[in-house]
């Protein structure tokens, strides 16, 4: 489940892979361009285009990145596709960027690896994953749903909330939800809507695959307190993410 509020700036970074193909490519149109943020391992895009249309895959940990490094970035995968050679100076943002994440990562795992207790498993500070899953998988699935690997994710992500990885049957909810700050209903509709994922899997169209089909979102709604929820995130997940900063 992405934060509603991340996609404007989805739109912006697919506007800024237009100009760049416009400029690196002026004899041809520019194409429609699709940019997701995917919860990769580390720092790690994806650039491909099929049917005439272009898909970028983000890492997540790179959302927070200013937008000359987001220039910078589309530069250099682009030029990749369209067989470029780099351009040292476009990329400079971005690979400075890069290089201040690595050594902040480095700090976070010294950090974590000097004695701070890491929860681990389905038991977080405040909720208890399995118990969640359980009580909804009663409630509203007639306990139909067989039990994926739940995991809180290793980063406190404020823009990916939860995440339902089919491959490999797990599902992981943002650590950032595991918080006095958050109200119970909410961390149960973002697992609820991770598991509507396992009762509507992803249907293949023309070549595309939809995850949130009309059935899907017909039953999200059958969440009783989805407009609440809807509403708490879209109002207090920036807030969530300062008081986390502040620590
Ligand atoms: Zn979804």
């Amino acid at each position: 489940m992405i934060n509603g509020d991340s996609e404007q700036l989805l739109t912006e970074i697919a506007e800024i892979y237009r100009q760049t193909f416009a400029r690196l490519d002026p004899e041809r149109r520019p194409p429609v361009v699709d940019v997701r943020f995917y919860p990769y391992i580390g720092i790690n895009h994806t650039i491909r285009v099929r049917q005439g249309k272009v898909f970028v895959r983000l890492a997540e940990i790179c959302h927070d990145m200013p937008m000359d490094a987001q220039r910078g970035l589309a530069d250099i995968l682009i030029r990749k596709i369209l067989g470029k050679r780099a351009a040292p100076r476009t990329a400079e943002p971005y690979e400075k960027y890069v290089k201040s994440l690595e050594i902040r990562q480095r700090a976070d795992h010294s950090r974590r690896t000097r004695g701070r207790k890491v929860v681990t498993g389905t038991k977080g500070a405040i909720y208890d994953l399995d118990e969640i899953f359980d009580s909804l998988n009663f409630w509203y699935f007639g306990g139909r749903i067989a039990r994926p690997t739940l995991t809180w994710s290793p980063r406190k992500s404020f823009h990916i909330l939860g995440h339902h990885d089919s491959t490999h049957d797990t599902i992981s909810i943002s650590r950032s939800l595991d918080s006095d700050m958050v109200p119970r209903f909410v961390i149960e509709y973002v697992v609820f809507h991770e598991m509507l994922h396992i009762a509507h899997p992803a249907v293949h169209h023309n070549g595309r695959r939809y995850h949130h089909t009309q059935a899907f979102r017909r039953d999200e709604r059958r969440f009783p307190h989805f407009h609440e929820a809807e509403k708490w995130i879209g109002q207090n997940v920036g807030r969530l993410k300062r008081a986390s900063k502040g620590r």
